[in-house]
């Protein structure tokens, strides 16, 4: 189960973070585990908010209140192996999708 973190701890979580621009299209149609208790499978369509270093930020298809980080796991930066959630978080309160709407906007 991807451990559920208050917005703040999340955020720690995926760490440095930018504007998506890596290609996701080598890691699609794998399976990854979300927040919302369920897996999914990554897709081209899959809505990713932001990235990390080889993580990604994925919005929930089913309940877009949920965020799983995903760590893209690779051999040397070159082979892949596998999709692995580290956290989860539940946009839910007023301050949570205040501090979400923030980072967006301030992400270079
Ligand atoms: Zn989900």
């Amino acid at each position: 189960m991807v451990k559920l973190l208050p917005m703040i701890d999340f955020q720690v979580s995926v760490g440095r973070s930018m504007h998506m621009r890596m290609d996701i299209s080598p890691f699609c149609e794998n399976l990854y585990e979300c927040s919302c208790g369920q897996q999914h499978v990554l897709k081209s369509y899959s809505r990713i908010l932001y990235q990390g270093f080889y993580r990604i930020v994925i919005e929930c298809p089913d309940d877009p209140a949920y965020l799983t980080c995903v760590k893209i796991r690779m051999i040397l930066m070159a082979k892949f192996i596998g999709l692995t959630s580290i956290s989860g978080t539940k946009v839910s309160t007023d301050t949570d999708k205040f501090l979400l709407a923030n980072l967006m906007k301030i992400l270079r």
